[in-house]
């Protein structure tokens, strides 16, 4: 294989390892975002039920006013009841006391009610809030080994990068530019290996004659159907 076609093979091969980088990258990102999502979502499900239980406690609040009111109501009704004089006002009287001590007995019910559904409530929180705590140690952790992963990946391409100007420095200027032509529409497969006389690019049979000069290698031959620098597989 003549020095040219070699270097070729070799700078595509640099190339393709530098791009294969980007995507490694991109998924060490998305392993840290579907962390911090997880926790963003927790933390909007510990907002709501927060918002619930302060609702409640409102709730609580306004029946203990309730309660306040109706027991004032039997009290008062026990002090009338010594200064009544007819039968008429002992009975509406007595309706009076007979409704307050139902309402009452119902706002006493409603705050059990409430308490109940207030502890139910702190329990999803405390669950919702270990959640994000182990949520939050895993994201740490994460962190640290995407952080060292990413340290090697920046290390393994600047070493990459050398290798490729070195390279570059020593192919002819006219070279690297028929390469980058190519390379614009074709990307990483602008150099490829012909396996069974075909193109490793198209995958389309090369005629005999480019197949040959494939083999000899002496010059940098090009697939006549796609375009793309042909070189021998070595296996
Ligand atoms: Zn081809």
């Amino acid at each position: 294989m003549n020095k040219d076609l070699q270097d070729l093979v070799e700078l595509s091969k640099f190339d393709a390892s530098i791009d294969a980088f980007l995507p490694k990258l991109e998924a060490l990102n998305e392993k840290l975002n579907s962390k911090a999502d997880e926790i963003s979502a927790t933390n909007e499900q510990i907002d709501a039920i927060q918002a619930d239980i302060e609702d409640i406690a409102t709730q609580i609040k306004a029946t203990n006013a309730h309660i306040a009111e109706f027991s004032a109501k039997i009290k008062d009704v026990s002090k009338k009841s010594s200064s009544i004089k007819t039968e008429r006002e002992m009975k509406s009287l007595n309706l009076e006391e007979d409704l307050a001590k139902e309402q009452l007995s119902v706002a006493n019910d409603d705050i059990v009610k409430y308490e109940k559904l207030i502890d139910t409530k702190n329990g999803i929180k405390k669950d919702l809030e270990d959640k994000k705590s182990s949520l939050e140690y895993e994201l740490t952790a994460l962190e640290d080994s995407v952080g060292s992963q990413k340290e090697k990946i920046e290390k393994d391409r600047a070493t990459l990068y050398t290798k490729k100007d070195k390279l570059l420095n020593s192919m002819d200027s006219k070279i690297i530019s028929f390469y980058e032509k190519i390379r614009k529409w074709a990307g990483n497969s602008a150099v490829v290996k012909v396996r069974k006389q075909a193109c490793y690019g198209c995958f389309m049979k090369i005629n005999d004659k480019t197949y040959s000069s494939v083999i000899k290698g002496d010059d940098i031959v090009t697939c006549p159907h796609c375009g793309r620098i042909l070189y021998k597989d070595s296996e």
